[in-house]
């Protein structure tokens, strides 16, 4: 016998509610089984025979946050997703759930865009992009945490860290690459890897994390230094613990946290490019540094960059940036349950810029499958979508420049050391 089940989705988890719903089902007849789906944000779901329920993929339904009330923000967590526009949510989302779901990105309750351009191309780089998202100015593609004249100007990381904020930087790419580097260091050209990661540990973030080619000094096979600089002993006399593998990572207890990860973007759709066994996910990343940082009562900054979106919409295949961006999507997904709990913590996530021109053609809403056409394999100019979850969410609707965000997120932090413009 095929069992027939209708679904329904609540969005509320209040008692009454709930109470009030499983009365009435059984007054009207219906008969099922209560219980909560955290998955979906969803706190009751009951079914009763008769109907069909497709579980899998249009099971998801389209449910959003609630607006948080505006209190004072202690922590910020910024998700940058290289690469990532409209396009790739949607594409994930209708291969994922289907056009109806909602990604968890997608349930945040207040959307804006970003416009991305740099000082000297209207097409930006992830270092002039990123440059503006951590400082505030527009650049030159190409430069790190200073401005198209080379100065230097103070990343909202470094404000947080100098108020006694504890800091962190997460990436699934190189730790010296051109994202986390404009959070902690200041160079003419994002090519000057070496230099960056002395930068960045000499910078004090308490937690890093992220591919270590260039803080493995030469000696080592995994390194890409030419020079005979040793950043490990550097680590370790400015305090740092250093971790290279999953497993230390429960147990790592540091007031600064050096993990260094290998292969975290690999294609995974190769048979042959598994990511190795003692790589952690973005999930456990991301779940670790905020527990680790959330031990500062002052609070704390945190950015977390995927690099999948960008790289599989360089070589232009969806596969390759779905997987990344589901996983992507995940790590928002710890931020957000620590936002609900928290009440003081504001979650942004957005990205540096458009890559690939992506769009969507031919598709059929049953079957989640689409067509996909790509303009470019490089970046484009297309504003970036921000999602904004968390007390003074709503300061982040409209169309922004990217040199806006961090200003709005340090006035919201009591930043005065960050310029106001
Ligand atoms: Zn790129």
């Amino acid at each position: 016998m095929i069992v027939k089940l209708n679904i329904i989705v609540m969005k509320t988890k209040r008692f009454f509610i709930r109470s009030l719903v499983i009365a009435s089902s059984l007054i009207l007849g219906y008969w099922g089984i209560t219980f909560f789906l955290d998955r979906v944000n969803t706190s009751l779901v009951y079914y009763k025979s008769g109907e069909t329920l497709v579980i899998g993929r249009h099971a998801v339904e389209a449910v959003s946050l609630p607006q948080l009330p505006d209190n004072q923000i202690r922590n910020v967590i910024l998700f940058i997703g290289d690469g990532m526009g409209l396009s790739h949510l949607t594409a994930a989302r209708t291969n994922l759930m289907g056009p109806d779901g909602r990604l968890h990105i997608e349930q945040m309750p207040v959307t804006g865009l970003v416009a991305t351009h740099s000082a000297d191309d209207l097409i930006t780089d992830s270092a002039a992009a990123g440059t503006a998202l951590s400082c505030g100015v527009k650049t030159t593609n190409g430069s790190i945490g200073v401005d198209a004249n080379g100065q230097r100007h103070i990343t909202i990381l470094e404000a947080a860290r100098d108020a006694g904020l504890s800091t962190g930087l997460i990436t699934t790419t190189s730790l010296a690459d051109a994202t986390p580097a404009v959070f902690a260091s200041h160079v003419r050209s994002r090519g000057m890897k070496a230099e960056i990661a002395l930068q960045m540990l000499r910078a004090r973030v308490n937690v890093l994390f992220g591919e270590g080619e260039y803080f493995y000094p030469k000696t080592d096979p995994r390194s890409e230094r030419k020079d005979n600089e040793n950043p490990l002993t550097l680590a370790q006399e400015l305090g740092y613990t250093i971790i290279d593998n999953k497993e230390d990572l429960p147990n790592a207890e540091a007031n600064f946290l050096l993990g260094l990860f290998e292969d975290l973007t690999t294609d995974r759709m190769k048979p042959e490019m598994q990511a190795p066994v003692l790589t952690p996910s973005l999930v456990e990343l991301t779940d670790k540094a905020l527990a680790l940082l959330s031990c500062n009562t002052k609070g704390f900054f945190l950015m977390v960059e995927a690099e999948g979106v960008d790289h599989g919409s360089h070589v232009n295949r969806p596969d390759y940036f779905i997987e990344h961006l589901k996983n992507f999507d995940a790590a928002v997904k710890v931020a957000i349950d620590f936002a609900l709990q928290d009440k003081h913590t504001l979650v942004l996530v957005t990205a540096d810029h458009e890559t690939g021109g992506l769009n969507l053609l031919d598709g059929s809403p049953a079957s989640g499958q689409f067509e996909v056409a790509w303009a470019t394999d490089r970046h484009s100019g297309q504003p970036v979508p921000l999602f904004a979850f968390g007390p003074h969410a709503m300061r982040f609707t409209g169309l922004k420049d990217n040199t806006e965000i961090p200003k709005i997120v340090a006035e919201l932090m009591n930043l005065d050391n960050f310029p106001k413009d």
